[in-house]
């Protein structure tokens, strides 16, 4: 246009001429229940409220539904007390409870971190009965602190959503609608009755729910402003602008937070932002990252040493990380993840592909690996061998180590120390993953006003609420969350009939 002789006044004209010539004209929807965000939990809460008989549309801003949910490695805590399984790992509810409740500093509300660890089996009881299918058994996934994560068999998130998928496919009354940003929540006479929306060509799309509204719209780890503002009070983390990069996918912005706000919903525990020392350096994804679960693997610094308790915390890990020289670090594990050498890792991706990709290094000795690292052989080597003492069949096995870490041998029982080539390693750095802050609810996933108030027509799920993880959310505790909190509010949205 420039060529043509227009100037910069001509082509803004032109354009916005295009826009309104392009722009599909406004639309009113209307459903029993209205969803807002198709991630874990959206979906779950979409899924239950159509199972109660409601008419349900889902506004989704993205293309295609997953949001984080479908990145996740797909680990999913839950506790079948009593059962063979718990037995046999000490494990339980109320275990399941005090470590996510201490684990976030006991900042949890008690009744949403009960709620979470009495309904996360019947999660996994109510997915099956849908047809998604997990592996048998438990793992430890990275901040687990034990092992409880199930493991869906399709790989990352997409077990869920294939689910979801073929749900919608088979029964009537969940539409979908794509593209499509909420910006505000429509309140008559003091009730959330639907919600405003841009459509994807910029026309507005109103949305009425006959019964509740669900926010569902995830975190704010990809708003750089808001996790700057909200670290500055806990100033937990040295640094959250554009340099640490996030797991999350590009809309994780805190839209529902903002939204919610700003019709008198209290948003608490912001400033709890936890980051993972996980992250794929360029990208900050967790794709590439070669662990399968805490006990095989050690993180070793670019000094060739181990720095923390890789079975701990996930704020005390990346903590440590951030001490490392370059904030960096390698995952190191030997081939009892890999025996064969074309396994996939916990995101869908085969270890030879990673290895001839460069995002892996591999080597037959510890020694090449150390010089494929760039780290010191000695050093490495010595590493390796200290730690191995404590592992299955080493003379310090069965005690801490001296970091505090007391998970080393698998479940399984293969796994006796890095000791069997190749072994492997993937770079990693700190990465933002998951808000703990955000809109307060009750144990009905009711939303909460800044007055104590329940805010009537309005419910939220997953990680656009906070107060349930504390400071520190257990891993492996997301994806509970999203399928307990998000069946309740599709229950509660459901039941939810307006006093006019
Ligand atoms: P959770 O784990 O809590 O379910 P996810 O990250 O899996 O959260 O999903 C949140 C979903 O909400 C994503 O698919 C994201 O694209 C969507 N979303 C975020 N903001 C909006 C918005 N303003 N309008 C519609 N969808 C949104």
């Amino acid at each position: 246009m420039k060529q043509a002789g227009l100037n910069d006044e001509g082509i803004n004209k032109l354009l916005a001429i295009k826009k309104e010539v392009t722009k599909e004209s406004d639309q009113e929807l209307a459903a029993d229940v209205v969803v807002i965000g198709a991630g874990g939990a959206g979906m779950a809460a979409a899924t239950t409220a159509n199972q109660a008989g409601k008419t349900v549309i889902v506004i989704e801003k993205a293309s295609k539904m997953g949001g984080n949910t479908i990145l996740s490695g797909g680990a999913f805590n839950a506790v079948d007390d009593g059962s063979e399984t718990a037995i046999a790992n000490k494990d339980s509810v109320e275990k399941h409870y005090t470590q996510t409740f201490e684990g976030g500093d006991k900042q949890g509300d008690p009744k949403l971190v009960r709620t979470l660890v009495e309904n996360a089996w019947s999660g996994v009881v109510w997915l099956k009965s849908l047809g998604m299918e997990f592996q048998d058994g438990v793992f430890t996934v990275t901040g687990g602190m034990w092992p409880r994560a199930h493991k869906p068999v399709e790989p990352e998130g997409t077990g869920f959503f294939k689910t979801y998928q073929e749900y919608i496919d088979k029964n009537k009354g969940i539409t979908m609608v794509y593209n499509t940003t909420a910006d505000e929540l429509i309140v008559e006479n003091g009730i959330v009755t639907g919600v405003r929306c841009t459509g994807k060509s910029g026309n507005t799309i109103t949305v009425k729910a006959q019964n509740g509204v669900v926010l569902a719209t995830g975190g704010f780890g990809q708003n750089i402003e808001m996790r700057m503002k909200y670290n500055e009070i806990s100033k937990k983390w040295p640094t959250l602008d554009a340099s640490i990069p996030s797991t999350n996918t590009s809309g994780i912005t805190g839209d529902g937070m903002i939204m919610a706000e700003k019709i008198g919903a209290n948003l608490v525990q912001m400033e709890n932002i936890q980051l993972l020392p996980l992250g794929d350096p360029k990208t900050g994804s967790l794709s590439g990252n070669i662990e399968h679960a805490v006990e095989s693997r050690i993180f070793v610094n670019l000094d060739g040493k181990r720095f923390v308790n890789e079975g701990g915390r996930r704020d005390e890990m990346t903590l440590a990380l951030f001490d490392q020289k370059d904030t960096t670090m390698y995952i190191v594990m030997d081939s009892d993840t890999y025996p064969k050498g074309d396994e996939l890792n916990n995101f869908g991706e085969s270890i030879a592909s990673l290895v001839s990709a460069g995002r892996s290094l591999k080597a037959d000795t510890l020694e090449e690996l150390a010089q494929l690292m760039g780290v010191p052989a000695d050093n490495l080597i010595g590493t390796v061998k200290a730690y191995n003492r404590y592992c299955k069949d080493g003379d310090l096995a069965g005690t801490a180590d001296e970091f505090g870490r007391t998970l080393f041998s698998d479940t399984d029982g293969i796994n006796n120390g890095i000791n069997d080539g190749p072994f492997y390693a993937a770079v990693r750095v700190p990465t933002v993953h998951h808000t703990m802050g955000g809109v307060q609810i009750n144990e009905l996933a009711q939303a909460i006003s800044t007055s104590g108030e329940v805010i009537p027509g309005l419910f939220a799920a997953g990680e656009v609420t906070g107060g349930i993880h504390g400071s520190n959310r257990l891993g492996g505790n997301a994806l509970s969350d999203t399928i307990v909190f998000g069946r309740i509010a599709g229950t509660s949205a459901s039941n939810f009939a307006r006093q006019e």
